[in-house]
């Protein structure tokens, strides 16, 4: 994979908050961060005609992260003009060309890394550690993307052909795309769509989750400063019930990417087909029902470590997150009871205290379909574990881990978004009746296994379908060009995000015969 970052190092540096001075950095970043105004950026102006609403920060609702204002429809057809004037442009300048503003885009963002992760934790609710993977992240999508511009949208290809004829295949852009992103990662995913639609030849139009529209306005602007022609991306901030369906039913996109609910997913690709018109490519990323599958065999320790990690860790708000436990009855007693030890160690607080392992969930809402699920495990399954938030719950929308035992192996029909972990334990002849009663429920983003029997690894594969597979170790923080992530079936179309292919769906295919 280091190849394909060409002269850039693989990952921008990280921080270690384990320092001292790295802390203090940190401390200075939030302090010295003013609320951010987001709102429709077009043409590289950020309007304001439309009143403000705040954003408050999900770890303390008497901060004030920023303002948004809201697009409206004449906004959404503003910038879809712009966007088809200048995407030929664009389109012609080729890979290359576009290669250049991925890579400044890029050093932006590291750049400004420490301000970023002090937005990331006030809006997002984000710990230290996951604010700077993903700022990473976005920065790795940017150069990655940025690689695969200048190796696929460069000259054509030539292809075989009889003597006296020429052929060759070239890929060119669709036109304007519209990239929708979740809140979960506000900075990353957000920053990965854009760039797999400019780096195809596209012009894009981005709405950012109605929860995190800051981080959206921040990054939009570091395309810009990067010398991008601001109208080829603007950002449409909005709920997707009134921007979402706009800008899906806009009669100038050419193709929609979307990361977020498999409902949400349904309903987008319905509007797309009821269109009259080109039939337009849909690239969905969207939710899963991740399990992890243990046998005797694995080793204690790390078995915890990445269980914890993957359940709890960025508040179980990942759609990679482990939220189906399968444990052998032989060794599940001594599991559980380590697991129920470590899970005490996490310190449940303020995402920008370095200490903290678990912050907030993203808001009340979120907050309430958990406290409903939590309702639910309390009538018919055993609560095992629970962090009580205290009075961090009065301030802002925290929910503490919660660790329970479900009676039966298919008790989670969908995915639960946060720090929820079911745990089944299964007798060995079970195994091949829970795997293909979970591949029935349709999904297949991630699944853990540990074991140290290649039988068992192969044989747990063999039953669920999955995009993303870990073997000993944690089934979350998928790594640009090394994991490309995506699911199949309920869980997403692919490509896969940070892969090879990604850019595929972003552009057309074209050859040219030539008779000498
Ligand atoms: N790529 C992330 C990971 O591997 C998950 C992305 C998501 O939650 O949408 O953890």
């Amino acid at each position: 994979p280091r190849d394909l970052y060409g002269p850039h190092r693989l990952n921008p540096l990280g921080r270690d908050y384990s320092i001292k001075s790295a802390r203090e950095q940190a401390d200075k970043a939030l302090t010295a961060l003013n609320p951010v105004v987001s709102g429709p950026i077009i043409g590289g102006k950020l309007v304001t005609s439309a009143p403000s609403t705040p954003v408050a920060s999900p770890t303390d609702s008497s901060v004030l992260a920023g303002l948004v204002h809201n697009a409206s429809h004449a906004d959404i057809d503003r910038a879809a003009e712009l966007a088809k004037q200048a995407f030929p442009a664009w389109d012609e300048a080729g890979g290359p060309a576009r290669a250049e503003i991925l890579r400044r885009t890029a050093d932006l963002l590291e750049a400004d890394m420490d301000r970023l992760v002090a937005l990331l934790s006030r809006e997002g609710g984000k710990t230290l550690t996951d604010g700077v993977a993903e700022v990473r992240e976005a920065a790795d999508f940017c150069r990655y993307y940025a690689r695969l511009a200048e190796r696929q949208f460069g000259d054509a290809k030539p292809l075989p052909g009889p003597v006296g004829e020429t052929n060759s295949l070239a890929l060119a852009g669709r036109g304007t795309f519209a990239c929708i992103s979740p809140w979960n990662f506000p900075l990353a995913i957000f920053t990965g769509q854009v760039a797999a639609a400019l780096a195809a030849g596209n012009a894009v139009l981005a709405k950012p989750a109605e929860q995190t529209p800051l981080v959206a306005a921040e990054a939009v602007r570091a395309f810009h400063k990067a010398g991008l022609d601001p109208r080829l991306l603007a950002l449409l901030p909005g709920d997707g019930a009134t921007v979402g369906a706009a800008l899906v039913s806009h009669p100038l996109i050419d193709g929609v990417a979307f990361t977020g609910g498999t409902e949400t997913a349904w309903a987008i690709n319905r509007s797309i087909a009821a269109r009259p018109g080109p039939i337009l490519p849909f690239i969905a990323e969207t939710g899963g029902l991740n399990a992890m599958f243990v046998d005797t065999s694995a080793l204690k320790e790390q078995v915890v470590d990445d269980v914890l990690l993957s359940a709890f860790g960025s508040a179980g708000q990942r759609c990679s997150a482990l939220r189906l436990l399968y444990l052998p009855e032989e060794s599940a007693d001594m599991l559980i009871e380590t697991l129920l030890g470590a899970m005490d160690e996490l310190v449940l607080g303020d995402p920008a205290d370095a200490r903290t392992d678990v912050g907030p969930v993203i808001d009340a809402e979120a907050r309430a379909a958990l406290d409903s699920h939590f309702k639910r495990l309390a009538k018919d399954a055993t609560i095992l574990g629970r962090l009580d938030p205290g009075a961090l719950a009065a301030q802002g929308s925290f929910f503490g881990p919660v660790i329970a035992e479900v009676p039966t192996a298919d008790y989670l029909e969908r995915e639960v978004f946060g720090p929820i972990l079911h745990i089944y334990r299964y007798k060995a002849g079970e195994l091949d009746e829970i795997g293909k009663r979970l591949a029935a429920r349709g999904y297949g983003l991630t699944l853990g296994i540990h074991s140290r029997t290649d039988r068992f690894v192969e044989r747990v594969r063999a039953l669920v379908p999955a995009g993303n597979c870990y073997v000993n170790r944690s089934m979350t923080g998928a790594v640009v060009g090394v994991q490309p992530f995506g699911g199949e079936g309920l869980s997403g179309t692919g490509p896969k995000a940070g892969g090879p292919q990604a850019l595929i769906r972003y552009a057309v295919e074209r050859t040219l015969t030539v008779n000498i």
